[in-house]
């Protein structure tokens, strides 16, 4: 019974990571514009900008200070895509495991 109920609450919390990631997903910033933190010129966001935004970076770049801090930093190997939706589509793959495993130690 009480392994059911762990089931349960693992369940709920994978369904509410992903409902976040969802709602996550579809926020906009406020402003259709940012300043660069670095030279200060206002810049539409872009998909990049926006994703970054989401992430709680409180430093957006422009394109060009974007390309300049890439250049500098070669080693950081800058993921465009999403990783929301990559973690999403996990805990998708996961939840069956997580239920199968479940079932097996109850029987
Ligand atoms: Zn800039």
């Amino acid at each position: 019974m009480e392994q059911n109920q762990l089931i349960i609450v693992a369940v709920i919390i994978i369904a509410l990571i992903i409902i976040k990631g969802f709602i996550d997903n579809n926020r906009k910033p406020k402003n259709s514009t940012f300043k660069c933190a670095r030279c200060k010129t206002r810049e539409k966001y872009t998909s990049r900008t926006i994703e970054a935004w989401k992430r709680g970076f409180n430093k957006i770049y422009c394109q060009n200070c974007h390309r300049a801090w890439l250049n500098n930093n070669p080693k950081q190997n800058y993921n465009e895509s999403n990783n929301g939706g990559c973690l999403s589509v996990l805990i998708v793959g996961i939840l069956p495991i997580v239920i199968y495993a479940g079932g097996k130690i109850v029987s």
